[in-house]
């Protein structure tokens, strides 16, 4: 079958936008390139792929995983169904890191560890955007490490990878913690793709969503140089209890709490 044909019937099983995207990524080329080779004809392995991963489509895989990468920041990173998908909320969370880092550290000679680190998105984006960051990622889970170290291997970015349970393994002193922990409440209703299909590890954070939270203000007592900052993705109800947390664990730090781009609370800042 022709690119065009491919299209068409790929669009009568799934949203257009995915039909193209995943014939795209099989054929190697960006889907507004598609539109170019629409009358070219398809190899029949490619058409015989794209038909397989078009019925996963169908079956509730997301696009992400069944291409098997996904763009944050501009740049590709491969994912898979060991790692959290990365969203576009947690690119303003980078986005806003460099900016608050910007103006509070004169010296860009940093320590830095992004804790729960899935892709390794968070981590890889800010090292390649300020090379002069001395970066540490961390995951508990051995798969997600794998895929972080993939990543890293891929855009050749010269980084700490350690297994741990958020700082317990790891010894600092750092001066800027950064995460997007797990923060989704026991029970909470959430899309069925995303619970049916993202590991739960990196979704949930307990009874109140606030359990990594708790562990991460904990251990980072010991872990921090005395002027330091604190990056959080959050919950858009999460603010007014993690600011109580936040005072309770850290004492009178100043705290600013941003909204994403759709005007929800979804982003923590702590400065000493
Ligand atoms: N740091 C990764 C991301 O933001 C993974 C986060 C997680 O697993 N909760 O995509």
């Amino acid at each position: 079958m022709r690119v065009e044909d491919l299209i068409v019937y790929g669009k009568s099983k799934v949203h257009s936008e995915h039909a193209k995207m995943l014939l795209a990524a099989l054929l190697n080329v960006n889907s507004l390139e598609l539109l170019n080779y629409l009358d070219q004809e398809v190899p029949e392995e490619i058409e015989k792929k794209f038909k397989e991963k078009l019925a996963e489509l169908v079956k509730n895989r997301p696009i992400q995983y069944v291409i098997g990468n996904v763009n944050f920041y501009g740049e590709e990173f491969l994912v898979n169904e060991s790692t959290l998908i990365p969203r576009f909320e947690t690119e303003e969370l980078v986005e806003n890191t460099i900016m608050y880092l910007d103006e509070f550290f004169e010296d860009k000679n940093l320590k830095v560890i992004d804790l729960g680190t899935g892709t390794g998105c968070i981590g890889l984006t800010l090292k390649k955007l300020i090379p002069s960051l001395d970066m540490t990622l961390v995951d508990i889970s051995d798969n997600a490490l794998e895929m972080a170290r993939q990543n890293q291997e891929k855009k050749g970015l010269d980084v700490t990878i350690i297994k741990s349970n958020f700082l317990e393994q790891v010894s600092g002193p750092f001066d800027i913690i950064i995460s997007n922990p797990p923060y989704i409440k026991e029970g909470e209703e959430i899309e069925s793709i995303v619970k049916e299909n993202e590991p739960s590890l990196a979704l949930y954070g307990g009874k109140d969503g606030l359990d990594c939270y708790r562990t991460i203000l904990n251990q980072c007592k010991s872990k921090l140089n005395p002027k330091f900052m604190i990056a959080f993705e959050i919950g858009c109800n999460q603010r007014e209890e993690l600011l109580k947390l936040i005072h309770q664990e850290l004492g009178n730090v100043k705290v600013i709490c941003k909204k994403d781009l759709s005007n929800r609370d979804r982003m923590i800042f702590i400065f000493s």
